[in-house]
């Protein structure tokens, strides 16, 4: 579904992802591992248009997407929910949700059909759907912040550290909400810094260095090696 080769991306002189290889399948999580300062938001970005690599290809179902703006990479169906959730606290719940849906705005029907499945998967927004998005606790904001993803009819969806700053508890229900939205169809990117519940719901896992990606492979195979157990399982 998605093909990136040799990607190389740069701030200035410093390069900060260099000469990446992801392949991605149809109906598949992968999960992406770094710990701080690998590379997986600048990654993200260049994956939803909003940096240019220096060099190397991207092609999301056939179509090279290298030098495609933002907008047309969303309409694609590729939509990318950010690190820190970057909600607008003082709309309400729902406000934050229908921005999502920007790019589908003229089909009405949909963006309601949209609104109910996001419903459906998180209740609690229902009964906030009023509420100043900021009034929410961090869980809940970054179900708004998923939920606003999925307006906009992912069929691959980047989710950027969705687990950031949450208690245990809720970490472990955003990780089963993510397995279900990927059993419902949509293909899942997930940067992670939890590498243990990250790996358990993924199909294929890459770990990013400085950059690089430094190994890559099947989860389990992953998380019963020692240099990740070590490195970001604290085994
Ligand atoms: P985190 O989990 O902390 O967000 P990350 O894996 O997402 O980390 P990036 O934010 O992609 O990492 O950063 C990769 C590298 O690029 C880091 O060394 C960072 O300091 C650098 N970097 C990020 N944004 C910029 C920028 N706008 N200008 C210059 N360097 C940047």
């Amino acid at each position: 579904m998605l093909q990136l080769d040799a990607v190389t991306v740069r701030y200035g002189n410093f390069t900060a992802i260099d000469r990446v290889d992801i392949s991605l399948t149809h109906g598949e999580i992968t999960v992406l591992l770094g710990a701080n300062g690998a590379g997986k938001t600048t990654l993200f970005k260049t994956l939803s248009g909003l940096l240019r690599p220096v060099s190397g290809t991207i092609i999301f179902d056939g179509r090279d997407i290298t030098r495609s703006k933002p907008t047309e990479i969303v309409r694609l169906g590729l939509v990318h929910c950010p690190e820190g959730r970057k909600l607008f606290p003082a709309l309400s719940v729902e406000k934050n949700l229908l921005l999502g849906a920007y790019v589908h705005a003229r089909d009405k029907a949909g963006v309601q059909r949209a609104l109910e499945e996001v419903y459906s998967l998180f209740p609690i927004l229902r009964d906030k759907a009023q509420d100043e998005a900021g009034s929410l606790s961090g869980g809940q904001q970054q179900m708004v912040a998923i939920g606003r993803a999925l307006m906009a009819r992912p069929r691959l969806l980047l989710l950027d550290e969705p687990s950031l700053g949450l208690a245990p508890l809720v970490v472990k229900q955003m990780f089963e909400v993510i397995a279900r939205i990927n059993a419902s169809g949509t293909t899942v990117l997930l940067a992670e810094q939890n590498a243990y519940g990250a790996l358990k719901i993924a199909h294929k896992a890459y770990i990013l260095e400085q950059g690089r990606i430094i190994l890559q492979g099947d989860p389990q195979k992953l998380l019963a090696d020692d240099r990740v157990r070590r490195a970001y399982i604290g085994i």
